[in-house]
């Protein structure tokens, strides 16, 4: 799916690699969230100490591994990436806590995803820098505590919701990721033309941002393949090859993909407009409920298709109108 945010394929990671900005003052957009950490970073380098944890919480796609790489970056510090699918063990957790050196950031990418052993063990080294390390088994096992070197943990997460209370407590500073505007999208597409060598015009680049779902890598994926249309069709990067390649991914003008257009329309013919429960809709799209909580869901209740009620999803009036179909509440009044 080309707006599917969560995928990534070899080539892909390899080219968002090349496009990463590695700077604060390069990174473009979450305006309020540059400021803050810059100066969480600025205070920790004056002091010289590891600067507090931080929390990197919204969809996918917006630049929480980025950010992670530009924490270390701009301290001069080396990096460290895990993820919490990958620690599935307290000793998992153990053997990377443990060979830390002194300053490092430790990057744990879908931090709602760690086993709860480990969470329980990284409650403990968050704040005191030290972990207890099991030895033995039964009535003889006893805890040997184990000093580490002071590290910043940076964990990113796309469900805030899920992390315990007392994990979230532990983060010195939550930044809460936004999506971005298009006058943003445009800047991080026209940085990324540039850095592929595509000449593409400004009006093309609007169009682009107009239909990324708010999301950097979204843009960047479309700007690839609006590249390969100009290149197969030997066309310039303008507005027409940008019409024609996304109209051939089945994304509309608004951004919406086949999977978002699917969700609203059962909702809308379905179930009436809602309100519907999570998991039927899930299973009357045949899509993962994490996907569509985490994927889908968000970007249609930021451009207000959508409410999240507590009795469950529910269509608004600009989406029926979108759809080009009667809200039956409306024709009832
Ligand atoms: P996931 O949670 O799925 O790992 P993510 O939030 O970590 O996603 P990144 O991998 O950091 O997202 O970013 C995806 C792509 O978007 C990268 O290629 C990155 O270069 C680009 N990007 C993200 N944010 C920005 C930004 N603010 N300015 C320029 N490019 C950006």
């Amino acid at each position: 799916e080309v707006t599917n945010p969560t995928l990534a394929s070899e080539t892909e990671l390899a080219f968002e690699g090349a496009l990463r900005p590695t700077s604060l003052g390069e990174f473009v957009g979450q305006q309020k969230v540059r400021g803050q950490l810059q100066l969480m970073l600025t205070a920790a380098t004056m002091q010289n100490r590891t600067p507090d944890h931080i929390l990197l919480a919204g969809p996918p796609g917006l630049g929480k591994t980025t950010l992670a790489m530009i924490i270390a970056y701009e301290g001069n510090r080396p990096l460290r990436m895990s993820s919490g699918p990958a620690i599935q063990h307290a000793g998992d957790l153990a053997a990377v806590l443990s060979s830390l050196v002194p300053g490092e950031v430790l990057f744990i990418d879908e931090i709602h995803r760690m086993a709860r052993s480990a969470e329980e063990m990284l409650y403990l080294a968050m704040e005191d820098f030290r972990i207890d390390i099991m030895v033995g088994k039964g009535a003889g096992a006893t805890s040997v505590p184990l000093e580490l070197a002071p590290f910043t943990l940076v964990g990113a997460t796309t469900r805030s919701g899920l992390l315990p209370n007392p994990l979230r407590d532990r983060f010195g500073f939550t930044a809460n990721l936004e999506f971005y505007a298009e006058s943003e999208l445009e800047q991080v597409l026209g940085r990324a033309a540039q850095l592929i060598n595509l000449p593409i015009g400004q009006r093309a680049l609007a169009e682009i941002a107009g239909r990324c779902r708010g999301t950097p890598r979204i843009a960047n994926r479309l700007l690839r393949r609006v590249r390969d249309y100009a290149l197969v069709h030997g066309h310039d990067a303008d507005l027409t090859a940008v019409h024609a390649a996304l109209e051939l991914y089945d994304v509309d003008e608004i951004g919406l993909d086949r999977l978002d257009r699917e969700v609203m329309k059962i909702i809308l013919t379905r179930f009436g407009g809602g309100p519907v429960g999570l998991n039927t809709l899930s299973v009357s799209v045949g899509e993962e409920s994490e996907t569509i909580e985490a994927v889908v869901e968000p970007f249609l209740v930021r451009i207000g298709f959508l409410t999240r009620t507590p009795r469950g999803r529910v269509a608004t009036g600009a989406a029926w109108r979108h759809f080009g179909l009667n809200d039956p509440q409306v024709a009832l009044t």
